[in-house]
Protein backbone atom coordinates (compact mmCIF):
# COMPACT_ATOMS: atom_id res chain seq x y z
CA UNK A 1 0.00 0.00 0.00
CA UNK A 2 1.45 3.33 -0.77
CA UNK A 3 1.77 5.71 2.11
CA UNK A 4 -0.44 8.38 2.84
CA UNK A 5 -0.30 11.69 1.78
CA UNK A 6 -0.20 13.08 5.52
CA UNK A 7 3.17 10.72 5.78
CA UNK A 8 6.13 12.78 7.14
CA UNK A 9 8.94 11.77 4.62
CA UNK A 10 11.53 11.12 7.17
CA UNK A 11 9.23 8.11 7.53
CA UNK A 12 9.13 6.86 4.10
CA UNK A 13 5.71 9.48 2.76
CA UNK A 14 6.15 11.57 -0.15
CA UNK A 15 8.70 14.61 0.20
CA UNK A 16 6.60 17.67 -0.02
CA UNK A 17 8.91 19.73 -1.84
CA UNK A 18 10.92 18.74 -5.17
CA UNK A 19 12.29 21.96 -6.37
CA UNK A 20 16.25 22.58 -5.67
CA UNK A 21 16.39 26.46 -4.28
CA UNK A 22 18.68 28.79 -6.34
CA UNK A 23 21.10 29.97 -4.99
CA UNK A 24 20.95 33.41 -4.12
CA UNK A 25 22.88 35.89 -6.03
CA UNK A 26 22.95 39.71 -6.01
CA UNK A 27 25.86 40.03 -8.50
CA UNK A 28 25.06 40.99 -12.08
CA UNK A 29 25.95 43.11 -15.24
CA UNK A 30 26.83 46.45 -13.51
CA UNK A 31 29.33 44.85 -10.98
CA UNK A 32 30.94 43.54 -14.42
CA UNK A 33 30.89 46.83 -16.14
CA UNK A 34 32.56 48.39 -12.89
CA UNK A 35 35.29 45.82 -12.49
CA UNK A 36 36.23 46.04 -16.30
CA UNK A 37 36.56 49.58 -15.59
CA UNK A 38 38.85 49.37 -12.96
CA UNK A 39 40.58 46.10 -14.73
CA UNK A 40 41.20 48.65 -17.97
CA UNK A 41 43.02 51.32 -15.60
CA UNK A 42 45.26 48.84 -14.68
CA UNK A 43 44.82 50.23 -10.80
CA UNK A 44 43.97 47.66 -8.59
CA UNK A 45 44.47 49.41 -5.49
CA UNK A 46 45.52 52.81 -4.89
CA UNK A 47 46.47 52.54 -1.22
CA UNK A 48 50.49 53.35 -0.15
CA UNK A 49 50.59 52.89 3.91
CA UNK A 50 52.16 56.19 4.08
CA UNK A 51 51.41 59.77 5.06
CA UNK A 52 50.14 61.24 2.10
CA UNK A 53 47.46 61.34 -0.70
CA UNK A 54 47.22 57.85 -0.98
CA UNK A 55 47.01 57.10 2.24
CA UNK A 56 43.56 57.01 1.98
CA UNK A 57 43.29 54.75 -1.23
CA UNK A 58 42.36 54.56 -4.83
CA UNK A 59 39.34 56.19 -6.14
CA UNK A 60 36.99 53.27 -6.19
CA UNK A 61 37.66 52.89 -2.50
CA UNK A 62 36.78 57.03 -1.84
CA UNK A 63 33.65 56.84 -4.06
CA UNK A 64 32.48 53.78 -2.36
CA UNK A 65 32.97 55.55 1.04
CA UNK A 66 30.80 58.35 -0.11
CA UNK A 67 28.10 56.14 -1.46
CA UNK A 68 27.85 54.78 2.20
CA UNK A 69 28.21 57.83 3.90
CA UNK A 70 25.54 59.78 1.98
CA UNK A 71 23.28 56.75 2.04
CA UNK A 72 23.45 56.23 6.22
CA UNK A 73 23.54 60.12 6.71
CA UNK A 74 27.06 59.72 8.15
CA UNK A 75 29.80 61.99 7.96
CA UNK A 76 32.46 59.30 7.61
CA UNK A 77 32.75 55.62 6.10
CA UNK A 78 35.98 53.72 6.61
CA UNK A 79 35.67 50.84 4.45
CA UNK A 80 38.28 47.65 5.22
CA UNK A 81 38.94 43.99 3.64
CA UNK A 82 36.15 42.34 6.25
CA UNK A 83 33.73 43.61 9.17
CA UNK A 84 36.24 41.27 11.09
CA UNK A 85 38.57 43.56 10.36
CA UNK A 86 36.40 47.04 10.65
CA UNK A 87 35.45 45.41 14.06
CA UNK A 88 38.83 45.32 15.30
CA UNK A 89 39.68 49.29 13.94
CA UNK A 90 36.47 50.13 15.88
CA UNK A 91 37.78 48.37 19.02
CA UNK A 92 40.95 49.88 18.99
CA UNK A 93 39.57 53.49 18.37
CA UNK A 94 37.67 53.60 21.71
CA UNK A 95 40.94 54.24 23.36
CA UNK A 96 40.71 50.57 25.04
CA UNK A 97 43.44 49.59 27.74
CA UNK A 98 44.28 46.00 28.10
CA UNK A 99 41.91 44.66 31.03
CA UNK A 100 38.54 46.64 29.87
CA UNK A 101 35.04 45.08 29.65
CA UNK A 102 33.35 45.35 26.76
CA UNK A 103 29.90 44.04 26.85
CA UNK A 104 28.63 42.03 23.66
CA UNK A 105 26.04 39.66 23.11
CA UNK A 106 26.25 35.64 23.06
CA UNK A 107 23.93 35.50 20.14
CA UNK A 108 26.19 36.50 16.96
CA UNK A 109 29.25 35.82 14.84
CA UNK A 110 32.18 35.31 16.57
CA UNK A 111 34.27 38.29 15.26
CA UNK A 112 31.87 40.64 17.34
CA UNK A 113 33.66 39.03 20.55
CA UNK A 114 37.12 38.32 19.18
CA UNK A 115 37.32 42.01 18.25
CA UNK A 116 37.52 42.98 21.82
CA UNK A 117 39.83 39.88 22.81
CA UNK A 118 42.17 41.11 19.99
CA UNK A 119 42.78 44.65 21.91
CA UNK A 120 43.43 42.33 25.33
CA UNK A 121 39.94 43.72 26.23
CA UNK A 122 37.75 41.56 27.72
CA UNK A 123 34.33 39.89 26.60
CA UNK A 124 31.47 40.47 28.96
CA UNK A 125 28.71 38.21 27.60
CA UNK A 126 24.96 39.43 28.57
CA UNK A 127 22.07 37.24 27.64
CA UNK A 128 19.46 38.04 24.61
CA UNK A 129 15.50 38.92 24.79
CA UNK A 130 14.13 35.37 23.98
CA UNK A 131 11.90 36.71 21.19
CA UNK A 132 14.21 38.96 19.34
CA UNK A 133 17.55 36.85 20.02
CA UNK A 134 19.03 40.33 20.67
CA UNK A 135 21.20 41.68 23.52
CA UNK A 136 18.86 42.40 26.35
CA UNK A 137 19.36 45.78 27.80
CA UNK A 138 18.41 44.86 31.15
CA UNK A 139 20.81 42.06 31.16
CA UNK A 140 23.05 44.62 29.65
CA UNK A 141 22.75 46.81 32.76
CA UNK A 142 23.16 44.00 34.88
CA UNK A 143 26.92 43.96 33.57
CA UNK A 144 28.47 46.91 33.57
CA UNK A 145 31.37 47.41 35.95
CA UNK A 146 34.01 50.07 36.82
CA UNK A 147 35.74 48.52 34.22
CA UNK A 148 33.16 48.43 31.25
CA UNK A 149 34.24 50.51 28.62
CA UNK A 150 31.69 50.05 25.64
CA UNK A 151 28.90 48.01 24.22
CA UNK A 152 29.23 45.68 21.13
CA UNK A 153 25.63 45.94 19.75
CA UNK A 154 24.61 43.33 16.96
CA UNK A 155 21.17 43.69 15.62
CA UNK A 156 21.06 39.75 15.12
CA UNK A 157 19.16 38.14 12.07
CA UNK A 158 18.76 42.28 11.01
CA UNK A 159 16.28 42.68 13.62
CA UNK A 160 16.77 45.81 15.13
CA UNK A 161 18.25 45.28 18.67
CA UNK A 162 16.85 47.95 21.46
CA UNK A 163 18.87 50.22 20.40
CA UNK A 164 17.40 53.57 21.76
CA UNK A 165 17.34 51.66 25.25
CA UNK A 166 21.23 50.70 24.75
CA UNK A 167 22.51 53.89 23.20
CA UNK A 168 20.56 55.76 26.76
CA UNK A 169 21.78 53.37 29.11
CA UNK A 170 25.82 53.88 27.57
CA UNK A 171 25.30 57.60 27.68
CA UNK A 172 24.36 57.34 31.56
CA UNK A 173 27.04 55.28 32.38
CA UNK A 174 30.03 56.91 30.35
CA UNK A 175 30.04 54.09 27.47
CA UNK A 176 30.83 54.22 23.90
CA UNK A 177 28.79 51.98 21.59
CA UNK A 178 29.96 49.61 18.54
CA UNK A 179 26.89 48.58 16.11
CA UNK A 180 27.95 45.46 14.47
CA UNK A 181 24.95 45.83 11.81
CA UNK A 182 26.70 43.13 9.85
CA UNK A 183 23.01 41.63 8.80
CA UNK A 184 21.09 44.84 8.73
CA UNK A 185 21.98 47.06 6.15
CA UNK A 186 19.61 49.59 5.28
CA UNK A 187 17.57 48.41 8.14
CA UNK A 188 15.58 51.13 10.21
CA UNK A 189 14.15 51.78 14.18
CA UNK A 190 12.18 54.49 13.96
CA UNK A 191 12.92 56.29 10.60
CA UNK A 192 16.85 55.86 11.83
CA UNK A 193 19.57 53.34 10.25
CA UNK A 194 20.34 50.36 12.56
CA UNK A 195 24.17 50.98 12.58
CA UNK A 196 24.02 54.92 13.42
CA UNK A 197 22.73 55.01 16.68
CA UNK A 198 26.17 53.99 17.92
CA UNK A 199 29.29 56.12 17.81
CA UNK A 200 30.30 53.56 15.50
CA UNK A 201 28.09 50.67 13.11
CA UNK A 202 30.17 48.31 10.98
CA UNK A 203 28.82 46.60 7.92
CA UNK A 204 29.94 43.05 5.89
CA UNK A 205 30.01 43.30 2.43
CA UNK A 206 31.22 38.93 2.37
CA UNK A 207 29.70 36.89 -0.15
CA UNK A 208 26.60 35.72 2.46
CA UNK A 209 25.43 39.30 3.24
CA UNK A 210 22.31 40.94 1.44
CA UNK A 211 25.20 42.64 -0.54
CA UNK A 212 28.60 41.66 -0.83
CA UNK A 213 31.55 41.98 -2.70
CA UNK A 214 32.98 38.36 -2.08
CA UNK A 215 34.98 39.68 1.33
CA UNK A 216 34.92 43.68 2.51
CA UNK A 217 33.31 45.41 5.17
CA UNK A 218 32.83 49.39 6.43
CA UNK A 219 32.49 51.56 9.25
CA UNK A 220 30.85 54.65 9.91
CA UNK A 221 31.26 57.32 12.22
CA UNK A 222 30.01 60.87 12.68
CA UNK A 223 33.07 61.17 15.44
CA UNK A 224 36.41 63.27 12.94
CA UNK A 225 38.90 61.07 16.05
CA UNK A 226 37.16 58.10 15.49
CA UNK A 227 37.29 57.67 11.87
CA UNK A 228 41.40 58.82 11.82
CA UNK A 229 42.13 56.07 14.53
CA UNK A 230 40.53 53.37 12.58
CA UNK A 231 41.91 54.60 9.37
CA UNK A 232 45.22 54.30 10.76
CA UNK A 233 44.38 51.26 12.47
CA UNK A 234 43.58 50.15 8.91
CA UNK A 235 46.72 51.20 7.27
CA UNK A 236 49.78 50.09 9.26
CA UNK A 237 49.45 53.09 11.88
CA UNK A 238 52.70 53.03 13.37
CA UNK A 239 54.46 54.02 10.52
CA UNK A 240 52.23 57.39 9.81
CA UNK A 241 51.58 58.77 13.18
CA UNK A 242 54.28 60.87 13.20
CA UNK A 243 53.58 62.38 9.80
CA UNK A 244 50.38 62.52 11.04
CA UNK A 245 51.47 64.70 14.10
CA UNK A 246 48.99 61.95 16.01
CA UNK A 247 50.60 61.83 19.82
CA UNK A 248 48.18 59.85 20.82
CA UNK A 249 49.59 56.51 20.17
CA UNK A 250 47.30 54.36 22.07
CA UNK A 251 46.32 51.07 20.16
CA UNK A 252 48.21 52.59 16.96
CA UNK A 253 49.28 49.65 16.09
CA UNK A 254 48.34 49.01 11.92
CA UNK A 255 47.39 46.35 9.64
CA UNK A 256 46.70 46.57 6.37
CA UNK A 257 42.91 46.16 6.61
CA UNK A 258 42.71 47.97 2.84
CA UNK A 259 40.08 46.77 0.19
CA UNK A 260 40.78 46.96 -2.79
CA UNK A 261 39.38 48.82 -6.06
CA UNK A 262 38.03 46.00 -7.75
CA UNK A 263 35.96 45.09 -4.51
CA UNK A 264 35.16 48.92 -3.72
CA UNK A 265 33.78 48.98 -7.52
CA UNK A 266 31.56 45.98 -7.00
CA UNK A 267 30.41 47.17 -3.11
CA UNK A 268 29.89 50.90 -4.75
CA UNK A 269 27.24 49.06 -6.95
CA UNK A 270 25.46 46.49 -5.01
CA UNK A 271 24.80 50.04 -2.58
CA UNK A 272 22.21 51.07 -5.75
CA UNK A 273 20.31 47.07 -5.31
CA UNK A 274 20.67 47.47 -1.27
CA UNK A 275 16.90 48.72 -0.36
CA UNK A 276 15.43 46.25 -3.23
CA UNK A 277 17.41 43.07 -2.01
CA UNK A 278 16.11 43.75 1.42
CA UNK A 279 12.26 44.77 0.55
CA UNK A 280 12.39 41.22 -1.17
CA UNK A 281 13.37 39.35 1.89
CA UNK A 282 11.03 41.73 4.07
CA UNK A 283 8.30 40.82 1.71
CA UNK A 284 9.43 37.15 2.42
CA UNK A 285 9.77 37.29 5.90
CA UNK A 286 6.15 39.05 6.23
CA UNK A 287 4.58 36.28 4.38
CA UNK A 288 6.06 33.51 6.25
CA UNK A 289 4.85 35.06 9.35
CA UNK A 290 1.32 35.18 8.09
CA UNK A 291 1.48 31.73 7.09
CA UNK A 292 3.54 29.84 9.81
CA UNK A 293 2.22 32.25 12.76
CA UNK A 294 -0.92 29.70 13.78
CA UNK A 295 1.26 26.71 13.82
CA UNK A 296 0.54 25.59 17.85
CA UNK A 297 4.15 25.94 19.69
CA UNK A 298 6.20 27.85 17.36
CA UNK A 299 7.24 31.19 17.50
CA UNK A 300 7.84 33.36 14.36
CA UNK A 301 10.20 36.34 14.12
CA UNK A 302 8.81 39.28 16.44
CA UNK A 303 7.66 42.31 14.48
CA UNK A 304 6.98 45.77 15.85
CA UNK A 305 5.14 48.30 13.55
CA UNK A 306 8.42 50.92 13.91
CA UNK A 307 10.84 48.17 13.00
CA UNK A 308 12.19 46.91 9.54
CA UNK A 309 13.50 43.02 9.68
CA UNK A 310 16.24 42.42 6.76
CA UNK A 311 15.82 38.36 7.39
CA UNK A 312 18.96 37.50 6.94
CA UNK A 313 18.23 34.44 9.02
CA UNK A 314 14.45 33.32 9.74
CA UNK A 315 14.37 32.87 13.27
CA UNK A 316 12.18 31.02 15.12
CA UNK A 317 11.68 28.99 18.79
CA UNK A 318 9.21 26.23 19.78
CA UNK A 319 7.22 26.17 23.06
CA UNK A 320 6.63 23.09 25.24
CA UNK A 321 2.97 24.42 26.13
CA UNK A 322 2.11 25.45 22.64
CA UNK A 323 3.70 21.58 21.55
CA UNK A 324 1.95 20.19 24.01
CA UNK A 325 -1.40 21.54 23.33
CA UNK A 326 -1.07 19.58 19.86
CA UNK A 327 -0.18 16.72 21.31
CA UNK A 328 3.43 16.39 21.74
CA UNK A 329 4.56 16.41 25.50
CA UNK A 330 8.19 17.12 26.60
CA UNK A 331 8.37 14.11 28.76
CA UNK A 332 7.60 11.29 25.95
CA UNK A 333 10.73 12.93 24.48
CA UNK A 334 12.94 13.33 27.54
CA UNK A 335 13.99 16.93 26.42
CA UNK A 336 12.63 19.99 24.28
CA UNK A 337 15.68 19.49 22.51
CA UNK A 338 15.08 16.29 21.23
CA UNK A 339 11.72 17.46 19.54
CA UNK A 340 13.42 20.26 18.18
CA UNK A 341 15.63 18.06 16.51
CA UNK A 342 13.17 16.11 14.99
CA UNK A 343 11.07 18.68 13.83
CA UNK A 344 14.04 20.29 12.06
CA UNK A 345 14.52 16.40 10.54
CA UNK A 346 11.33 15.96 9.26
CA UNK A 347 11.22 19.43 7.45
CA UNK A 348 14.20 18.95 5.89
CA UNK A 349 12.58 15.35 4.96
CA UNK A 350 10.42 17.25 3.29
CA UNK A 351 12.54 19.52 1.28
CA UNK A 352 12.73 22.35 3.39
CA UNK A 353 16.17 23.96 2.27
CA UNK A 354 18.30 26.17 5.11
CA UNK A 355 16.87 24.63 7.84
CA UNK A 356 19.28 25.40 11.55
CA UNK A 357 18.55 23.80 14.61
CA UNK A 358 21.30 25.89 16.42
CA UNK A 359 22.83 29.53 15.59
CA UNK A 360 25.62 30.14 18.13
CA UNK A 361 26.44 30.27 21.95
CA UNK A 362 29.70 32.56 21.79
CA UNK A 363 30.61 31.60 25.69
CA UNK A 364 30.61 28.48 24.93
CA UNK A 365 33.41 28.46 22.49
CA UNK A 366 36.61 26.35 23.69
CA UNK A 367 38.71 30.32 23.70
CA UNK A 368 36.21 31.56 26.49
CA UNK A 369 35.81 28.28 28.10
CA UNK A 370 39.69 27.82 28.52
CA UNK A 371 40.36 31.60 28.74
CA UNK A 372 43.21 31.25 26.17
CA UNK A 373 43.33 33.30 22.95
CA UNK A 374 47.20 34.74 23.15
CA UNK A 375 50.54 32.22 23.74
CA UNK A 376 49.33 29.74 26.24
CA UNK A 377 49.00 30.81 29.61
CA UNK A 378 45.40 33.05 29.63
CA UNK A 379 45.94 35.71 28.42
CA UNK A 380 44.37 38.63 28.38
CA UNK A 381 42.05 37.29 30.71
CA UNK A 382 45.14 36.87 33.20
CA UNK A 383 46.27 40.86 32.44
CA UNK A 384 42.58 41.80 33.75
CA UNK A 385 42.98 42.79 37.60
CA UNK A 386 40.02 40.52 38.52
CA UNK A 387 42.01 37.88 36.89
CA UNK A 388 40.19 34.76 36.80
CA UNK A 389 37.33 36.07 38.33
CA UNK A 390 35.33 36.55 34.50
CA UNK A 391 32.56 33.90 34.52
CA UNK A 392 32.05 32.07 31.11
CA UNK A 393 30.65 28.89 32.63
CA UNK A 394 27.20 27.70 31.03
CA UNK A 395 24.82 29.28 32.82
CA UNK A 396 25.49 33.03 32.06
CA UNK A 397 23.47 33.33 29.04
CA UNK A 398 20.37 31.24 30.53
CA UNK A 399 18.02 32.56 26.75
CA UNK A 400 21.03 31.97 24.47
CA UNK A 401 21.80 28.72 25.47
CA UNK A 402 17.70 27.22 25.64
CA UNK A 403 17.37 28.77 22.64
CA UNK A 404 20.39 26.72 21.22
CA UNK A 405 20.15 23.66 23.01
CA UNK A 406 16.37 23.49 23.20
CA UNK A 407 13.89 25.51 21.51
CA UNK A 408 15.65 27.48 18.69
CA UNK A 409 14.49 26.72 14.63
CA UNK A 410 15.97 28.84 11.61
CA UNK A 411 15.42 29.33 8.24
CA UNK A 412 18.77 30.63 6.46
CA UNK A 413 17.18 32.68 3.90
CA UNK A 414 20.26 34.70 3.13
CA UNK A 415 21.78 31.64 1.28
CA UNK A 416 18.51 31.19 -1.45
CA UNK A 417 16.81 32.54 -3.92
CA UNK A 418 12.99 32.64 -3.25
CA UNK A 419 10.31 33.05 -5.08
CA UNK A 420 6.72 33.25 -4.13
CA UNK A 421 5.82 30.02 -4.93
CA UNK A 422 9.13 28.95 -2.47
CA UNK A 423 7.64 30.37 0.55
CA UNK A 424 4.14 29.04 -0.25
CA UNK A 425 5.80 25.45 -0.62
CA UNK A 426 7.79 25.97 2.46
CA UNK A 427 5.14 27.03 4.49
CA UNK A 428 3.14 24.24 3.14
CA UNK A 429 5.66 22.14 4.27
CA UNK A 430 5.87 23.66 7.56
CA UNK A 431 2.15 23.24 8.32
CA UNK A 432 2.39 19.24 6.78
CA UNK A 433 5.02 18.37 9.32
CA UNK A 434 2.86 20.03 12.27
CA UNK A 435 -0.39 18.09 10.73
CA UNK A 436 1.29 14.82 11.25
CA UNK A 437 3.13 15.53 14.68
CA UNK A 438 1.42 12.60 16.44
CA UNK A 439 4.16 10.91 13.82
CA UNK A 440 6.98 11.89 15.36
CA UNK A 441 5.90 10.31 19.23
CA UNK A 442 7.99 7.58 20.39
CA UNK A 443 6.90 4.09 19.62
CA UNK A 444 5.35 2.69 22.61
C1 LIG B 1 29.33 38.39 8.85
C2 LIG B 1 29.38 38.97 10.20
C3 LIG B 1 30.54 39.56 10.72
C4 LIG B 1 31.87 39.52 10.04
O1 LIG B 1 31.89 40.05 8.77
P1 LIG B 1 33.04 39.62 7.75
O2 LIG B 1 32.96 40.68 6.71
O3 LIG B 1 32.68 38.26 7.24
O4 LIG B 1 34.34 39.63 8.46
C5 LIG B 1 30.48 40.14 11.97
N1 LIG B 1 29.36 40.14 12.68
C6 LIG B 1 28.22 39.56 12.25
C7 LIG B 1 27.00 39.62 13.09
C8 LIG B 1 28.20 38.95 10.99
O5 LIG B 1 27.08 38.35 10.57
Amino acid sequence: MPPAASTLAMLGGEKHIRWQAPAYNPIGQEEAVAVNEVMQSGVLSGFVGASGEKFLGGPKVQDFEAAIAKYYGSRYAISVNSLTSGLICAVGALDVEPGDEIIVSPWTMCASATAIVFWGAIPIFADIELDTFNIDPVAIAAKITPRTKAIMVPSIFGLPAKLEAIVELAHEHGLRVIEDAAQAPGVKLNDKFVGTFGDIGGFSFNYHKHIHCGEGGVCITDSEYLAQRMRLIRNHAEAVVEDKGVTSLGNMVGFNFRLGELEAAIAEQQMHKLDGYVAQRWQQGVKLNRLLGKLPGLHPPALEPDQMHAFYMYGMRIDAEGLQSAGLAVNDFGSLGKIRDLLCEALRGEGVPGVCSRYVNVHMLPMYQKKIAFGTRGYPWQAHENGRAVDYTRGICPQAEVLNEQSYIGLSLCEYAFDDVHIDDIAAAFKKVWKSLDQLRPKP
